[in-house]
């Protein structure tokens, strides 16, 4: 069974835009979402994520399908094998948010 996540980075984050104090299951969770935002925003480069739930203890490992919502631009996540999905407001303007960047490679 998967779990359905639905985040706002920015009530984890201080007012200078630091990630605020997090317990250390917490701060795994955080550093994920904040992963998935930071490839999301990559608009040129493909996924690497893999999923990082351990459905009977065995880590599931499936690359991440990321996309946005086209209404809210929220960034929402699923894995196709667990079904362990998400969905993250919150990003736009973070320090993981890529989408303001240029691609310098880009053709
Ligand atoms: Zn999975």
């Amino acid at each position: 069974m998967g779990s359905h996540w639905s985040v706002d980075l920015r009530h984890y984050l201080l007012p200078e835009g630091k990630p605020a104090r997090l317990s250390p299951r917490g701060r795994r969770l955080f550093e994920y979402w904040t992963e998935i935002v930071s490839q999301a925003t990559q608009y040129e480069a493909p996924t690497t994520l893999l999923c990082r739930r351990r459905p009977g203890r065995r880590p599931c490992g499936t690359l991440l399908i990321i996309f946005f919502d086209i209404d809210t631009y929220d960034v929402l996540w699923f894995c196709p094998r667990c079904h362990d999905e998400g969905r993250i407001a919150g990003w736009e303007n973070t320090f993981w948010d890529n989408s303001a960047l240029e691609p310098e490679n880009a053709s």
